[in-house]
């Protein structure tokens, strides 16, 4: 008997419902990063468009202010050029005119800046006079660029003594020119709440959209994965059973027969080795007597049915752990887990018994069969499988040579 190396069918973890995790796991992954992208991006575009369209509004304001007011912000000097002041007298005067002209605008607050950064007009009384030569984004200004920010409700405030906002407003700072030179500083606050907070609902729309698509996109994706994998599955198991069964009898076939009484035979060898009584597995070796007569009288189709019900009957006989495989073209091993000799030779006498005692129907014809057994079970000093086969091996030749139609 040749040697016995035997690894199972197929390996169980590719399955293919690992795909479909995958698959949840990027999409998962998928759509967090794709959401938070476009917010961050949507988020970054919409508020520099509103910082733009403040800057523009606060850039027309102040020219019209500058047109309007002009006469009472600036003074002459000496030198003929103009410089950025207001006399105390004009302020009150002054202060009502811008109110005035402020009122339908979004403005909340305005400071203008002479050139030396101090405060000659705001609409924040209390900021008169007050130097603030710190300011990074002032001095900008009066070195002649326009600069805007978004500031947050109560984010910032320039100076300790001003007053915080409860808006989010957009604070740009508006050079004053005269031929040429920055002579001051407009700065000024406009109220955005009402866009930040148009922008923000446009953002979470956008997004429940975008987040709306992605779930169905990756919904259908989902299911039509799992239809496949399904698919695959069931062609897998088909296949499985194929490669592991005799496609005429319905009884495992010689290699999966083999690998499971590989596998036992080690498990008992293992239960042996600690000493358990109940150690123990038989092997019954069955030969259809004289099954090339079957063929010759009534030809291979017949033979083929006999093969069918024989195997059927052996199947019935057994234990639910038993296992039974075609080792042969008429030949079949029965393996009888937690049976020793004696066990394994009773089980032998039924099936011989069984397999004897009715004719079998081919056509509506009644035709006997008999059938040789050999049995053998595992010792204690057996270290190889293959010395136990063929020890039933032997044993059915034994059965054949003293005249067939019995157990050995
Ligand atoms: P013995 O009592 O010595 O076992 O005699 P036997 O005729 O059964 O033994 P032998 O090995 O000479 O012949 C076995 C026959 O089984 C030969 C072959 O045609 C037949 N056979 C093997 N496989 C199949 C099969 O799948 N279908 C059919 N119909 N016949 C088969
Ligand atoms: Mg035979
Ligand atoms: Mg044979």
């Amino acid at each position: 008997m040749e040697q016995l190396r035997i690894s199972p069918i197929g390996n169980p973890e590719k399955n293919p419902d690992s795909l479909l995790r995958l698959f949840v796991v990027i999409a998962l992954i998928s759509t967090v990063v794709i959401i938070s992208v476009t917010g961050l991006v949507f988020v970054e575009v919409l508020q520099h468009h509103v910082i733009r369209n403040s800057e523009e509004d606060a850039i027309n304001v102040s020219s019209a202010l500058l047109a309007t007011e002009r006469g009472r912000l600036t003074t002459r000097q000496p030198d003929g050029s103009l410089k950025v002041a207001v006399a105390a007298a004009g302020l009150p005067e002054m202060d009502r005119h811008f109110r005035k002209f402020l009122a339908p605008f979004d403005i909340v607050k305005i400071k203008i800046y002479a050139a030396d950064s101090r405060i000659v007009y705001s609409t924040e009384a209390s900021l008169l006079g007050k130097v603030d030569n710190q300011n990074v984004r002032l001095n900008h200004a009066l070195k002649g660029l326009c600069d805007s920010k978004l500031e947050r409700k109560e984010e910032m405030k320039d100076l300790a003594s001003e007053l915080k906002f409860n808006v989010d407003v957009v604070e740009t700072y508006i050079p004053i020119w005269d031929n040429g030179q920055v002579i001051g500083s407009f700065e000024i606050y406009i109220d955005v709440t009402k866009y930040r907070e148009d922008t923000s609902n446009t953002a979470v729309l956008a997004l429940g959209a975008l987040a709306g698509i992605l779930v169905v996109v990756f919904g259908i994706s989902f299911f039509l994965i799992r239809r496949g994998t399904r698919e695959i599955k069931e062609i897998q198991e088909v296949l499985r059973k194929q490669s592991i069964t005799d496609a005429l009898t319905g009884t495992f076939n010689k290699r999966q027969i083999e690998l499971l009484a590989c596998r036992e035979f080690a498990r008992t060898s293992r239960r042996k080795g600690k000493g358990l009584s109940d150690a123990n597995l038989g092997f019954i070796m069955i030969d259809i007597d004289r099954f090339k007569e079957i063929n010759d009288n009534y030809g291979h189709l017949a033979g083929d049915v006999m093969l069918q019900q024989f195997a059927a009957r052996i199947m019935r006989s057994l234990r639910s752990y038993d296992s039974i495989g075609r080792f042969g073209g008429e030949e079949f091993l029965v393996m009888l887990p937690g049976s020793n000799l004696e066990q394994t030779r009773v089980v032998g006498q039924k099936i011989w018994a069984l397999l004897r005692e009715e004719p079998y129907l081919f056509e509506e014809r009644e035709i006997t069969l008999t059938a040789s057994l050999g049995t053998a079970a595992v010792k204690d000093d057996d270290t190889d499988l293959i010395k136990v086969l063929k020890r039933a091996d032997e044993r059915l030749y034994a059965a054949k040579s003293a005249g067939r139609d019995r157990v050995a």
